[in-house]
C-alpha cells in the first residue's frame, strides 16, 4: 500500500522525524486560510507520483493571495496522469542544501538498503546513472540493525556542512520507521539542510508491504487505496486475483506461477496478455465467475486455458471450465493445453463436452491463441 506525501509526513513526525507543518486544501480559499495561520508556505500537488516540482506542481507563495493563486493554478492540473484534486499547504523551509535518504527492500542483497546522496531534489535513478559515487549505500543485516555506527559511517567523508551528526540520526530514524512499519520503501527526496544548520524531511514516498497490513491497523487507513478497475473490483469481491492488462489474449490458468509462465509464452510468440487471473485452491469452485471476469474485458478476442495438474486435478479443473462454458456461451475461439494429474479425463471431457481438442503441447495452444487474437 501506498501512502501519499502528506499521510508519509503524518507517519515519520509521529515516529519523531521532522516534517513541516501543512494541511491538505481541495479550494484556493482553503489554501489562503492555510497560509493565513502559517506565514510564508510552499503550495504542492497532492498525487501519487515524482516530478511535481518539474511539472509546475510546487509553488512557493509568501501571502494568503498568492497561495490562493498558486492552489488555483495547481488544482486541476493533470501529473503523471493524475488529476490534482487537493493541494498541501505547508510552512516553507529556508533551504540550504538538498540530500536524498531512502530505506528499501533490496532484492539483489536480500536485507534492507540504506541509501544516501548529496544530490537531493532531482531524480535519485539519474544520480545514480550519471553518479553512481554520489549515491551511499549501506546493506543491513536485519537481525542486528542499523546501528548509529553504520549511519555515521554511510556519511563518512562526505561534506555535509556540519550537519554530519543530524543526517546521521535521520538515517536511523527512518530504519526504525521502515522496521516498525513494515516498509517497502521509505524515501526522503529532499531531505534538507535548513539554512539554520537542522534537517527536515521536506518530501516522502512511503510504501508498505500489503502483507503486513493486518498489522498495520494504525496507519492503514492513511493509505491511499489501490487504484482499481471495475473489473478488478468485481475480481476482489469474488476474492479473485484478477488484474486487467492492455492485450487481447485471455489467460486463465491454475495457480500464479503457471499464469505468469504462460502470460510469457504469449509475449514470446507476438502477443499481449489480458489479464492476469490466478484460479488455484478453492478458487476452482469459482469457474464460472472466473470465466465471466476473464471475458468480461472487451478486449479479449482469443482465450488460452492452461492447466498443469499436481496435487489439483486438471479434471476438475476442466469440469469447472466446462461448466461455466455450458452457462456463458461464449463465442470466442479458445485453446486448452491440459497436463498432469486427471490429464487424460479432463482431454476426454473438453473433447466431448466441448467438442474441442486440446493442444498436445502448451506452446502450440499459446500460439493457436495469439494468432487467433490478430
Ligand atoms: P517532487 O518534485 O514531486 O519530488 O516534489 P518535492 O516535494 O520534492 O519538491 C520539489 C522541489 O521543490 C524540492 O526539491 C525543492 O527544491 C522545492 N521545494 C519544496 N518545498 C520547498 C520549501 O519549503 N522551500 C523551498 N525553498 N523549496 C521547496
Ligand atoms: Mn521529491
Amino acid at each position: 500500500m501506498n501512502f501519499e506525501e502528506q499521510a508519509g509526513k503524518t507517519i515519520l513526525s509521529r515516529a519523531g522525524i521532522r516534517v513541516p507543518q501543512g494541511r491538505r486544501c481541495a479550494t484556493p480559499e482553503d489554501a489562503a486560510e492555510a497560509a493565513r495561520t502559517i506565514g510564508a508556505v510552499v503550495v504542492k500537488a497532492q498525487v501519487p507520483t515524482g516530478k511535481r516540482g518539474k511539472s509546475g506542481g510546487v509553488r512557493l507563495a509568501a501571502t494568503p493571495e498568492e497561495a490562493a493563486e498558486a492552489a488555483r493554478a495547481i488544482i486541476g492540473m493533470e501529473i503523471g496522469g493524475h488529476p490534482v484534486r487537493e493541494v498541501l499547504v505547508e510552512e516553507r523551509a529556508d533551504i540550504g542544501r538538498e540530500f536524498y535518504a531512502a530505506v528499501l527492500n533490496d532484492p539483489a542483497s536480500r536485507s534492507p538498503l540504506v541509501l544516501f546522496s548529496t544530490e537531493g531534489g532531482m531524480d535519485i535513478e539519474e544520480v545514480a546513472a550519471t553518479r553512481p559515487d554520489a549515491l551511499r549505500r549501506a546493506t543491513v543485516d536485519i537481525r542486528k540493525g542499523f546501528s548509529a555506527a553504520a549511519a555515521r559511517r554511510l556519511v563518512d567523508g562526505l561534506d555535509l556542512g556540519g550537519a554530519e551528526d543530524a543526517v546521521a540520526a535521520m538515517l536511523e530514524q527512518l530504519y526504525r520507521v521502515y522496521r516498525l512499519h513494515d516498509a517497502e520503501l521509505v524515501e526522503i527526496n529532499p531531505l534538507a539542510l535548513l539554512r539554520d544548520g537542522s534537517v527536515i524531511a521536506l518530501d516522502c514516498k512511503l510504501s508498505v508491504d500489503d502483507s503486513s497490513l493486518y498489522r498495520q491497523s494504525d496507519i492503514a487507513g492513511l493509505g491511499a487505496p489501490e487504484k482499481a478497475t471495475d473489473l478488478e473490483r468485481r475480481g476482489q469481491d469474488l476474492h479473485l486475483k484478477y488484474i486487467e492488462l492492455e492485450g487481447n489474449v485471455g489467460v486463465l490458468a491454475n495457480g500464479a506461477g503457471l499464469t505468469m509462465t504462460t502470460m510469457d509464452v504469449i509475449s514470446h510468440f507476438g502477443g499481449r496478455p489480458a489479464n492476469f487471473l490466478e484460479i488455484g485452491g478453492e478458487a476452482y469452485t469459482k469457474g464460472t465467475e472466473a470465466l465471466d471476469l476473464v471475458l468480461s474485458n472487451p478486449g479479449v478476442r482469443s482465450l488460452v486455458v492452461n492447466f498443469c495438474g499436481a496435487f489439483a486435478r486438471t479434471d476438475v479443473m476442466a469440469g469447472g471450465v466446462i461448466k461455466a462454458w455450458k452457462e456463458l456461451n461464449p463465442t470466442l475461439p479458445v485453446f486448452f493445453s491440459i497436463h498432469g494429474t486427471g490429464e487424460d479425463e479432463a482431454v476426454r471431457m473438453v473433447r466431448s463436452e466441448l467438442g474441442i481438442e486440446p493442444y498436445d503441447l502448451m506452446e502450440d495452444a499459446v500460439k493457436a491463441a495469439v494468432e487467433a487474437a490478430r
